[in-house]
């Protein structure tokens, strides 16, 4: 499993208690946030259960990486918005084309619901590192157009309680590839 733009790696914190998963990989491009993601994770002190499923590795998602190679299943939250529009086709070919794992879950959040946070009502994204937020219809225009391009089927579903006229505060992308 890979959890890609792991950030701190919350997830990461969570999937290593579950012995489903044999090999947990983290990838970030912050080597401030990876040193971060150590002391969480107490990665000097973790069981030897533990430590010898868990590998930490500093990269970018837009440059192909052959280390991502082989993993069932990618996991990259909150992550997309981060990075600046012209390198997204980058990104698809390195997560769609070439890492290519059989199971992809992406989110991002939905603008359409800023309004209903504090402060966001003018606006305003949700961070200041946030290069473009997407409307539901945005997003799911740009998951089936990878879908369609990389082999993949997409489920689209909303993360967080369901406002009737916004939606979810976050969106998810399920990718599942075709054939897998
Ligand atoms: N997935 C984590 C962190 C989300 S914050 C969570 O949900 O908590 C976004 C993360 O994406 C940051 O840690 C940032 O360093 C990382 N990131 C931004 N651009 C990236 C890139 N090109 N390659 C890999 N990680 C990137």
């Amino acid at each position: 499993m890979l959890d890609l733009g792991c950030g701190e790696c919350r997830l990461l914190q969570l999937l290593v208690q579950d012995s489903t998963f044999h090999e947990i990989v983290g990838l970030d491009v912050s080597p401030a946030a990876l040193k971060r993601a150590e002391k969480r994770l107490h990665l000097d002190r973790l069981p030897s259960s533990h430590a010898g499923r868990l590998r930490l590795l500093h990269g970018s998602l837009t440059y192909r990486d052959r280390r991502l190679q082989g993993y069932d299943a990618a996991a990259i939250v909150e992550v997309l918005e981060h990075l600046d529009r012209s390198r997204l086709a980058s990104f698809e070919r390195v997560v769609f084309e070439f890492t290519r794992p059989p199971l992809v879950i992406v989110t991002t959040p939905n603008v359409e619901s800023n309004p209903r946070f504090v402060g966001l009502a003018d606006g305003r994204l949700r961070n200041p590192d946030h290069q473009f937020e997407w409307t539901r219809n945005e997003f799911s225009a740009w998951a089936h157009d990878v879908s369609l391009r990389f082999g993949y089927q997409v489920r689209i579903e909303g993360v967080g309680p369901t406002d009737p006229l916004v939606g979810s505060p976050t969106q998810m992308g399920v990718f599942m590839r075709n054939g897998s």
